[in-house]
């Protein structure tokens, strides 16, 4: 008998044998959800320029010193200056510029007087104008009568307060969410250079498969796994390719996971791994001889190119494959067929694979304490990692931890509570009975 493996072991071999994927340069959206892998630098001061925080209107400080509604600063206003003005006037003692919102500062201001502390200005429209927006340079001739005095710079954004030239923006390793690409975007960077996201290929093995979509023949059934399988990879971060279902022949299935290994970062089957007499996977690709084998069947690189079958100590999930196959020696996957166990398994390894790939971290989920809600206790096989399908709810305000409650039973075929689960519930190996109000490990899902 070959050695049983442990959730973790299997796990340590196959991240073992994963690289990252090479760094490319990625448009700002491709790039999203991806990590960088160089340091940005701030090429010029954000804001590139003294803006206004406000519409009101550019003063000299002196200009409104001790100004109030009683005794108002009564400016001349010299012109309109709108987000995106070049030609900037120049503010004078005893003059204003009506600005709006994100336009420079023109030269001799010092500060922005909002419009609520003026009276909106005369001669030169009502103050809807203001809110108008409008970036047609206007006759504003006419004065504006000023309430309240400012300090320097206020409501001004300084050139550069946001972030100056030269710094980092963004340190490699950082992951690019929407914040992020804003960031770059802002500071003017229309591409990165990142690790891609892996291209993961996704097909299902089985006979009795059938698209959803088609109708069933007797003894068939929808091939749910591929459509797990794709979905699943896609949430994980990586580009899907969804091959579907390919019929229990060794020939047939080797020469389309031949075919596929163009496209592949990563391969993924379903089903054929038990000890079935249709376990095509592993008539497949137990082989030794390699994929990519020049005209004499010597590998081209001189590796071994068989992919390795093991017995877990798990449940649902016992039967897994791992190996590096073809040219490029690329990662392969085998899942068992039955759904359950075949999202388990991707959960427990394929997910792992891909965010190494994509040199994210950490690669495993984050995971919590959890009581077990319900009445009944929960029994596992000795010996064995089970994981069940759970719905966690989060510690209310006063509590410190929150509870999972099981749906489904253990059977690996029950897809339908798998629908319903959030997270997984995970038993260690030596425990067998779980009683009601224990602390257990969950692992909460997207
Ligand atoms: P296997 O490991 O191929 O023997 O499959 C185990 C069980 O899972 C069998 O009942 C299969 O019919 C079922 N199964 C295998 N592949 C799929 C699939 N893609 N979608 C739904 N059920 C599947
Ligand atoms: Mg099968």
């Amino acid at each position: 008998m070959s050695k049983t493996w442990s959730v973790d072991e299997h796990l340590e071999d196959i991240l073992r044998s994963i690289r990252p994927l090479e760094p490319i340069e990625l448009n700002l959206l491709d790039a999203q959800g991806c990590v960088l892998v160089e340091d940005v630098i701030v090429p010029a001061a954000l804001p590139p320029f003294d803006n206004s925080s406000m519409d009101g209107y550019a003063v000299r400080i002196a200009d409104v010193e001790g100004a109030s509604e009683e005794f108002p600063a009564v400016l001349g206003v010299i012109g309109d200056i709108a987000a995106g003005s070049a030609g900037l006037p120049t503010v004078s003692s005893g003059q204003a510029a009506r600005i709006m919102t994100g336009a420079p500062l023109p030269p001799g201001a010092e500060a922005v007087v909002p419009v609520e502390w003026t009276d909106g200005g005369t001669g030169s429209g009502p103050a809807d104008a203001m809110r108008a927006h409008s970036s047609a340079p206007q006759d504003a001739s006419g004065q504006v009568r000023v309430h309240r005095s400012v300090v320097p710079q206020q409501h001004v954004r300084a050139k550069g307060s946001d972030v100056r030239p030269g710094t980092v923006a963004l340190r490699a390793g950082t992951v690019l969410g929407p914040a992020q690409v804003g960031l770059l975007a802002a500071i003017g960077r229309g591409a990165v250079t990142v690790r891609p996201r892996p291209r993961v290929v996704v097909l299902s093995t089985g006979s009795e498969l059938v698209a959803p979509g088609e109708p069933l023949g007797p003894g068939q059934i929808h091939d749910a796994n591929s459509f797990v399988l794709t979905a699943a990879a896609r949430a994980a971060g990586a580009i899907p390719y969804r091959v579907g279902a390919v019929a229990d022949d060794a020939d047939t299935l080797r020469s389309t996971v031949e075919d596929q290994l163009i496209r592949a970062d990563l391969l993924v089957t379903s089903g054929g791994v038990s000890v079935g007499a249709y376990d095509v996977v592993k008539e497949a690709l137990s082989r030794v001889e390699a994929f990519g084998a020049d005209e004499d069947g010597e590998q081209t690189d001189g590796a071994s190119d068989a992919v390795e079958f093991r017995r877990l100590a798990m449940q649902p999930g016992k039967p897994q494959g791992f190996g590096l196959i073809g040219p490029d020696r690329t990662p392969i996957l085998t899942l068992p067929g039955n759904p359950v166990s075949a999202y388990v398994s991707f959960e427990l390894f394929v997910r792992p694979a891909v965010r190494a790939l994509m040199g994210q971290e950490p690669v495993r989920r984050p995971t919590v304490s959890a009581r077990l809600a319900g009445e009944s206790e929960l029994t596992s096989p000795e010996g064995k990692r089970q994981f069940l399908r759970g719905v966690y709810t989060p510690p209310a305000e006063d509590e410190e931890t929150g509870s999972v409650s099981p749906v489904g039973g253990s059977g690996s075929h029950l897809i339908a509570a798998l629908a319903q689960a959030d997270a997984l519930i995970d038993i260690p190996e030596k425990t067998s009975r779980v009683a009601p109000g224990r602390e257990v490990t969950v692992v909460p899902l997207d």
